[in-house]
């Protein structure tokens, strides 16, 4: 235990990190941006400020590995609209990590992480798309891939680069020279080799020339990441809603499936039956942008809540969203509330009550418990805090408070302004 005085502490909530097995209520210390301690019953004098988070959850910042983060220009033919600003909306989700899938070619990554990776609050990272100019361009021009180019952006930013991404190579094409029915997939796994990382793959089967099985069998490597994986064109479960076997076969050579929910990539219909029969997501995802954040994705909260109306359990949901993701892009060090990790920190409200949630096939499931974020912390600093629970009552504020402190060594302290 340090001697010295901690800035902050999460008081009274049933903290859940999976990566640490604890799950009960115990308080969070936080010092100079860093967890420093996670036991019972802190004594409120070690700290600079105790915030009471009583009744709520305590987890590791969410980790988002599928979202649309990067303002592009002009996008194919107006089919996908605009990313999001990542401050707008992951704070509020309990998001403090998001990885950009795609929507950045090689050629706009360090614009990427000039104009919003390295000004925004949450952590952006990014998969480097395999076609150059990123989802600013149809993604199935061939000519456009260029494995060089995205394996040498992912090693020149290999701090904010987590690998490569291919999507929406349009199957309502023919397969010919100029449109061979392997060419992304390869093209994407080549680059992957080259910069010794993982392959994101957004794919659409048309069998025999292209099937499921073969990509995930046959094509992607262990660690290589299928996302969308309960969208209605995959073939995850059968007739009978059985999973079938190449599933289990493809898990175990250590294919990764990525849920992204998406604006059409998420079916109760496959997620609902492969859950039941013992095929959960690997990774919770949104594949959040605006063409789905005002529904029915909505956000991180919402995903995993439906997770848990298809039976996945809280602690699965919450581990499926801080260390199954944080291997996925092989930050280990990220989604735990581990002695010395960045303070990153959810807070979460466990409601009970009647919540019907839409899915991309436009059926609903009655959830009955669903998760809401109060309080997001990034590095230590306050990012979101839906309550106000760590700033005073007006009435007991000075004049002056703003910006002295009521407190002293403080509220704003606390706060990413
Ligand atoms: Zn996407």
């Amino acid at each position: 235990m340090s001697d010295q005085k901690l800035d902050l502490v999460l008081k009274g909530a049933r903290v859940i990190d999976p990566a640490n097995s604890l799950n009960g209520v115990l308080d969070v210390g936080i010092l100079n941006g860093k967890i420093a301690r996670v036991e019972a019953d802190i004594l409120a004098e070690d700290a600079g400020h105790v915030i009471d988070v009583t009744g709520l959850l305590v987890t590791p910042g969410l980790i988002d590995i599928h979202i649309h983060a990067y303002f592009t220009r002009q996008l194919g033919e107006g089919l996908f609209s605009a990313s999001l600003n990542p401050d707008a909306h992951f704070p509020a989700s309990g998001v403090t990590t998001c990885v950009d899938t795609g929507t950045a070619g090689y050629k706009e990554i360090a614009h990427f992480r000039e104009t919003v990776m390295e000004k925004a609050k949450t952590r952006v990272l990014a998969y480097v798309n395999i076609s150059a100019p990123g989802m600013g361009a149809p993604e199935q021009d061939i000519r456009t891939f260029d494995t060089d180019g995205a394996s040498g952006a992912a090693k020149e930013h290999a701090d904010v680069v987590v690998g490569i991404k291919t999507a929406h190579y349009w199957t309502s094409l023919p397969f010919d020279d100029l449109h061979p029915a392997w060419e992304s997939v390869e093209k994407s796994v080549e680059a992957g080799n080259k910069c010794d990382m993982p392959v994101m793959v957004d794919f659409w089967p048309r069998p025999p020339v292209r099937s499921y099985s073969e990509l995930i069998l046959e094509k992607l490597r262990p660690g290589d990441i299928h996302t969308h994986v309960y969208a209605r064109q995959f073939p995850v479960v059968d007739d009978d809603g059985n999973v079938e076997p190449y599933m289990f076969k493809a898990r175990e050579r250590g294919i990764w499936f990525d849920l992204g929910h998406g604006a059409a990539s998420f079916w109760y219909r496959n997620g609902a039956r492969a859950i039941a029969n013992g095929f959960g997501p690997d990774s919770i995802s949104t594949d959040l942008h605006m063409g789905n954040i005002i529904g029915p994705v909505f956000s991180m909260q919402d995903t995993m809540s439906k997770c848990m109306a298809m039976g996945m359990s809280l602690e699965d949901v919450i581990y499926r969203s801080t260390v199954t993701p944080a291997q996925a892009i092989h930050r280990p060090e990220l989604g735990t509330l581990s002695i010395g990790a960045e303070a990153d920190v959810a807070v979460l409200d466990l409601q009970k009550g009647l919540f019907p949630l839409q899915d991309c096939g436009y059926t609903r499931i009655d959830a009955q418990e669903r998760l809401k974020c109060r309080l997001t912390l990034r590095a230590g600093k306050i990012i979101y805090d839906r309550d106000a629970r760590t700033v005073p009552k007006w009435e007991d504020a000075r004049p002056e408070y703003w910006p002295v402190t009521l407190v002293p060594q403080g509220v704003p302290r606390l706060w990413n302004t």
